[in-house]
């Protein structure tokens, strides 16, 4: 059926965002078909599964479902470092002046 050597799988969901587990992309659970397109187009994913998952009931007692989708990889995403963004530091003097 797959003639893809499985690595490492990751499951999406229209439900959750989260970044790109090869990159800096964010994914957007509202846009569960751009990440796909994402996962397969820029990492070489494999769409293993889409279909719905059961959420339970809201509170009017109407079912959720969200999309789920799984794909497959021949390689293992790098390890992430924590964020290492800019960071800002400022002192504040006691009489409440920014002193940097
Ligand atoms: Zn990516």
């Amino acid at each position: 059926m797959h003639d893809l050597d499985i690595k490492y799988t990751h499951r999406l969901s229209s439900d959750e965002s989260s970044g790109c587990p090869y990159c800096d992309t964010f994914i957007s659970g509202h846009k569960l078909d751009k990440a796909i397109n994402h996962l397969i187009s820029a990492h070489e994913g494999r769409l293993l599964h889409i279909g719905s998952e059961y959420n339970g009931t809201d509170d009017r007692g109407h079912t959720v479902h969200f999309t789920v989708a799984m794909l497959a990889f021949s390689t293992v995403p790098p390890e992430k470092s924590p964020y290492q963004g800019p960071r800002i530091r400022f002192t504040v003097a006691e009489d409440g002046r920014e002193i940097t």
